[in-house]
């Protein structure tokens, strides 16, 4: 590899100039190793934050970074593959209904998820709220589960896109979170490293999402819309609403109990309906990877008449119909058992609960995403370092959504504690978290755009 020398890379880019694919190629790699020193990346990375990266310069970064680690190959399944990340929002447990609904349409899902940090939660942290679950496993045990189950839910090892670990970390503290090519090559590396054939973003725009104008969402959506397909990847995404929380509970169990009901045909009509969609997307993706590279695995060639049979068949696949007559529930008994985990076992409860009331009659015009969440976080369902534990049982449950009618007295909240002292600044996170008017507000769109197809 050709080497240069730390300060003209940042000279380059601080002066607006183009990077070559060797300096992005050598800048990840020394920095990865240690040699490029973190003031020198820190720079680097503010010069980025304020001058972007070009398409291409970015499609080498993002390149880069998967280089940094292993790529998990899962072409020699007799399935195609795909996936969803959600750039992650309030009482956003889509993940656990949607993974295993896809994969009971036989294709598989690998599913490498994260903890929760803040106000967001975490997939891992929600699954493990079911006894016995566990979330690590090693490449060779999510081959075979991918073999054997069709779906994997589970931390992202060690050695996948190294760079990113690095990277994320000092970006936190030097103020280069906010920057859409680092967030988008940071998630895609990690994705597009993952080994998924076809990827479904969902964007988050609102007040409890990363992103909570349309515009910057879109541009992100954009972004990794377009690095996902040089690198490859069929990737489509969409863009959804996340100003008040989805669904009707933000915590770890209480989010478990929601998303089991919607995989027994029941469930909050906005977990529902995006369930859907997202499972659409993938279906569909993954009859394009078909059409396109056939099923290596399975000895399917691209353009045979049993490609087009399979893809066929995906693209008149029924989620809905998925969802009400069990097949997606056997799934996912299947999922947790063969992590570990009891299906059937009771989900745990927090100890205290206090009930939060409506101050007059009217219609909930707006409940706030970011509040819930950081009231929810606060209850104990979060983390504020990366090595705290979580309550299983704490968080929010709601009991209206903007549009609903309410009566004075009437619950709109339960928070739900092991710890009592906790309710006192949960309840102060969420101080004007909620509006009552006299006319119904607008119904919201849960989807409100979606990019690639
Ligand atoms: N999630 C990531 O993985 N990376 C970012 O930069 C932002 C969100």
């Amino acid at each position: 590899m050709e080497i240069f020398d730390a300060v003209d890379v940042i000279q380059t880019k601080r002066d607006h100039g183009v990077l070559s694919d060797a300096q992005i190629d050598w800048v990840i790699d020394a920095y990865t190793r240690g040699t490029v020193a973190e003031e020198q990346m820190s720079a680097l990375l503010m010069a980025i934050f304020l001058n972007g990266l070009t398409r291409a310069e970015l499609n080498r970064w993002t390149a880069a970074m998967i280089a940094s680690g292993e790529r998990l190959d899962y072409s020699g399944l007799a399935c195609p593959t795909a996936d969803k990340h959600s750039t992650g929002g309030v009482g956003d447990k889509i993940t656990l209904p949607l993974t295993p609904l896809v994969a009971s349409f036989g294709v598989g899902v690998p599913q490498l998820s994260g903890r929760g940090l803040g106000h967001t939660g975490g997939t891992l942290d929600k699954l493990e709220a079911i006894p016995g679950w566990r979330a690590g496993l090693t490449n060779g045990q999510m081959y075979d589960q991918m073999q054997q189950v069709g779906a994997v839910i589970c931390q992202a090892g060690q050695g996948l896109a190294p760079a990113d670990r690095k990277l994320y970390a000092l970006r936190d503290v030097t103020a280069t979170v906010a920057c859409i090519p680092l967030i988008a090559s940071s998630i895609m590396s990690k994705k597009i490293a993952e080994g998924t054939g076809a990827l479904v973003l969902d964007v988050k725009c609102g007040s409890g999402a990363f992103m909570t104008d349309l515009s910057r969402a879109r541009e992100l959506a954009e972004t990794m819309v377009a690095i996902g397909q040089d690198h490859g990847v069929t990737t489509t995404a969409l863009i959804t609403g996340m100003s008040t929380p989805l669904g009707l509970t933000a915590g770890n169990a209480l989010e478990v109990g929601e998303a089991l009901e919607v995989l027994a045909g029941g469930g909050p009509p906005d977990v529902v309906e995006l369930t859907l969609a997202l499972a659409r997307q993938m279906l569909d993706g993954a009859a394009s990877r078909i059409e396109q590279n056939g099923v290596p695995g399975a000895g399917v060639a691209a353009g045979s008449a049993e490609a087009g049979r399979r893809a066929g068949e995906l693209r008149q696949a029924d989620p809905a119909q998925a969802l009400l007559n069990g097949q997606a529930m056997d799934t996912w008994r299947r999922l947790i058992q063969v992590q570990g985990g009891d299906p059937a076992a009771p989900l745990p409860q927090a100890r205290h609960t206090e009930q939060l009331v409506a101050s007059a009659d009217g219609y909930l015009t707006s409940l706030d995403a970011l509040q819930v969440g950081v009231a929810a976080w606060r209850l104990g369902a979060g983390r504020a370092r990366k090595e705290d534990q979580v309550q299983p049982g704490a968080g929010v449950v709601l009991h209206a959504k903007p549009g609903d009618a309410v009566r004075q007295g009437q619950p709109l909240l339960t928070l739900h504690t092991d710890v009592p002292a906790r309710f006192e600044r949960a309840k102060l996170a969420l101080d004007g978290a909620w509006t009552i008017g006299a006319s119904r507000p607008d119904p919201q769109p849960v989807v409100i755009d979606t990019i690639g197809t």
